[in-house]
């Protein structure tokens, strides 16, 4: 008998075989970086792992619908291994079961013929057990492959999506706030690798906030091992903000900063090849994210698309999300606010009135950060 783990993929299929193969190499170099010891093979649409697997770190790699712990042996062998492997997962406690077969190749039997067979068998090893297909206390399933069988007990859930890489970078802008981290994980869970960048907004950020964002990124570490944040500092808020207090156009600091955030992302994301930023604004939420506010925003950063995967949702939905991933707790950890927002920012801003201003201000001189 042989124990291995059964991963389960699935867009993959969908794809034609050049990108399908290019994916299940992704899929797999990802799973050696996370479990080097691991033995991995690919065959026929499954991807098989002995060795010493982690099915705590299988449930973060993105691209794996489910997986199972599977005892392999020879078809033969299986009328006398099949009782002793139930006993071994807990049919005893059991009071019904079901046989879950599938059956791949020629054979001179049906499926249906082997699940009696073995139904048979179990019932004889125990006679306690009932069979209840609808709703069993127990499932074994049962795949027979050509002369082979394969035998598992428990499927656990894989994270989905596409293998992280296979659609290339995205830059994320990320505070370390609720949304960011959930709006980076979304699309890495589309297989885009994330380069997580900071805008530490000197002098109205301080560490508190960067250290905030630091811990975020540990915890998406578990879903891209080796992710790094880059902190960016620049100096133009503050001389921006100077210049719109003495204009009485304060409400206006908000979309500035955001404007500016915008290009030093999208010129970041040129530098590393990134094909795009995401960030995590959703539709109304807070004062900059009116649609009028969305819209002023479109030419900071006309190089390359922005990608917003929460602008539909729900607060409540993107709580759930930083629960189940992880990043709830550091989200909302203690770090001080942004100094710069005013006390009544705009949620109707013009673009033609916000481009004529950025042409008269100083600040809009100022050479971006160097990265
Ligand atoms: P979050 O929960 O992600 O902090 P938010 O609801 O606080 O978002 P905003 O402050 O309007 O909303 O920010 C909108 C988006 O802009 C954020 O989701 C993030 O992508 C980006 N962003 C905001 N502040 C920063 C920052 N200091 N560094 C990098 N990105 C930022
Ligand atoms: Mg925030």
């Amino acid at each position: 008998m042989k124990k291995q783990w059964l991963i389960r993929y699935s867009e993959i299929f969908l794809k034609s075989d050049p990108v399908r193969r290019q994916w299940e190499n992704t899929l797999i170099a990802n799973i050696r970086e996370v479990m080097p010891g691991v033995h991995v093979r690919n065959e026929r649409g499954r991807i098989w792992l002995d060795g010493e697997v982690r099915p705590d770190l299988l449930k973060n790699i993105f691209g794996i619908v489910s997986f199972s712990e599977v005892e392999h042996i020879r078809l033969d062998e299986i009328g006398s291994f099949l009782p002793d492997y139930c006993r071994r997962h807990g049919i005893d406690t059991a009071k019904t079961f079901a046989i879950r077969m599938k059956r791949v190749g020629k054979h001179a039997f049906t499926s249906n013929d082997k699940t009696i067979e073995y139904g048979t068998l179990l019932q004889s090893g125990f006679p306690h057990l009932k069979v209840n297909l609808a709703n069993p206390d127990k499932e074994i399933h049962v795949e027979i492959r050509a002369d082979q069988a394969y035998l598992y007990d428990n499927v656990t859930k894989g994270p989905g999506g596409l293998p992280l890489g296979v659609e290339g970078t995205l830059v994320a802008l990320l505070s370390g706030g609720i949304d960011s981290p959930v709006a980076a994980w979304m699309m890495m869970k589309r297989g885009c690798r994330i380069l997580p960048v900071f805008a530490a907004l000197d002098t109205f950020l301080d560490e508190t906030t960067i250290a905030r964002a630091e811990r975020v990124v540990e915890i998406l570490a578990r879903y891209q091992p080796g992710i790094k944040l880059t902190v960016i500092h620049d100096s133009y808020l503050a001389e921006a903000k100077r210049e719109l207090v003495s204009r009485h156009l304060e409400k206006y600091t908000c979309i500035f900063c955001k404007r500016r955030m915008y290009r030093v992302a999208t010129a970041f994301a040129l530098q590393h090849g990134a094909k795009g930023i995401v960030t995590g604004e959703s539709l109304g939420q807070v004062a900059s994210q009116t649609l009028d506010n969305l819209l002023v925003l479109t030419d900071a950063a006309s190089e390359v698309p922005i990608h917003r995967p929460l602008i539909g949702y729900d607060k409540e939905d993107t709580i759930r999300i930083a629960r189940e991933i992880g990043t709830f707790n550091e989200s909302i950890s203690k770090a001080s606010g942004c100094k710069a927002v005013p006390s009544g920012p705009s949620t109707k801003a013009k673009l033609a009135v916000i481009r004529e201003i950025e042409e008269k201000l100083e600040a809009t001189k100022m050479p971006l950060p160097v990265f």
